[in-house]
């Protein structure tokens, strides 16, 4: 889960790091009250879950309360690359020398951490990269280790920081280790005409396995950008919504992503998948089918499942019952195979709802959800 800037900044500040004062509001009279208290002028940014909001026109400096407010008024509101804002943070507006990059990111592939740092910090950092890659330090990190002051100073030297940084440098490993974080970035990390050194943007990405302790945090509003994934995730489903015409139930994340291949295969577009799991309740079956069936976007669906500690009868089970809540508006292929696939077939053969149909393999069953979901 990614975290919202002020929420990352709220962290950082936890952490001793140095931060501009703030406070998130959604009401543009609020932002002039807090415009007020934080002396004035103040930099007004949007709080979206995406980077390049000054590019997108969501940072803007506000002289005054006065035009604070309405700063305020014209970035709420807003999309930035699809996201809308919700909240604005006003911050104090720091008076800059020189902007840094710095972040550490998990480097699955290493098994570690990769510190990555930059003194061309403020823009984007990939086109940095892309440009002038020597200007951008990579210094693996083990995770064992940790960024011990030895360890930061060996990332700024090698990315031409000052040495001043070495602190936040450390400072930043220990938000990552406590908050059980995947990525942590400062950009720009920022030497004031001062000599201080403060974080004036970050992105934080907790890790989802370890939610259980990170409980502050809960179900965040605006977590899902989709409505549809919003209603699935609070009926405890896993659903992904994608931007095809097929929609896919399946059991068990392996058997859903080759039936997302296959129907590939077969020349449609898969509009979202569910994966019900080892279980095939008839209360997520029912759940399930209906948020597919509620998405305008989904023409036939294909029920994909391979009966293993879960039997084909009681997915069928479920399917019937499922069939009593939600009224079916869609051609429904099913495909069961695996234990007790005669069973399952027998009772939906015996249901015979018009418009379920059964097909005994995989490849057959996609080509059919296709064929239907293009003449419909
Ligand atoms: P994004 O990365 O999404 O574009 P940032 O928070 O990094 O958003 O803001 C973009 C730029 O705006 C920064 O690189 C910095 O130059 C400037 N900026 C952001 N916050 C402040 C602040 N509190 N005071 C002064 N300048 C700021
Ligand atoms: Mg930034």
């Amino acid at each position: 889960m990614d975290l919202y800037e002020h929420q990352a900044r709220e962290l950082f500040e936890e952490h001793g790091i140095l931060v501009p004062r703030a406070e998130v509001t959604d009401s543009p009279k609020e932002a002039r009250e807090i415009a007020r208290r934080l002396g004035g002028r103040v930099v007004v940014k949007a709080q979206v879950k995406t980077g390049g909001r000054g590019k997108a026109g969501g940072v803007k400096l506000a002289a005054d309360p006065a035009a604070a407010e309405l700063t305020a008024r014209q970035i709420l509101g807003m999309a930035i690359k699809g996201h809308t804002v919700g909240k604005v943070m006003l911050a104090q507006p720091v008076d800059i020398e020189s902007e840094f990059y710095v972040s550490y990111v998990l480097d699955r592939a290493a098994g570690g951490f990769l510190a990555i740092a930059s003194a061309e910090g403020g823009m984007e950092i990939e086109e940095v990269a892309a440009t002038r890659p020597k200007a951008v330090a990579r210094v693996p990190v083990d995770p064992a280790r940790g960024v011990t002051s030895a360890k930061a100073g060996e990332i700024a030297e090698a990315a031409g920081l000052p040495p001043q940084t070495v602190d936040v440098l450390v400072r930043l490993w220990d938000v990552l280790v406590r908050e059980d974080a995947l990525l942590v970035e400062v950009n720009p990390l920022v030497r004031t005409r001062q000599g201080r050194i403060l974080a004036l943007d970050g992105k934080v990405t907790l890790d989802d396995n370890a939610r259980f302790r990170q409980s502050r945090w809960g179900a965040e509003e605006g977590e899902h950008h989709d409505p549809l994934e919003a209603t699935a995730a609070a009926k405890g489903l896993n659903y992904v919504k994608l931007d095809g015409e097929v929609g896919i139930i399946g059991n068990g994340a392996g058997l859903v992503m080759s039936t997302l291949d296959v129907v590939a295969g077969c020349g449609a577009r898969p509009a979202d998948f569910l994966d019900i799991g080892g279980g095939a309740s008839a209360q997520i079956m029912a759940d399930g089918l209906s948020v597919i069936l509620s998405d305008p976007a989904v023409k036939s669906v294909f029920v994909n499942v391979f009966g293993g500690i879960t039997a084909c009868d009681a997915v069928a089970d479920g399917i019937v019952r499922a069939l009593e809540t939600v009224r079916l508006t869609k051609p429904l292929v099913v495909r069961l195979d695996g234990n007790n696939a005669a069973r399952g077939r027998a009772i939906l053969d015996a249901r015979a709802h018009p418009l379920v149909e059964q097909a005994t393999t995989m490849d057959g069953a996609a080509r059919r959800a296709a064929e239907l979901a293009h003449s419909a």
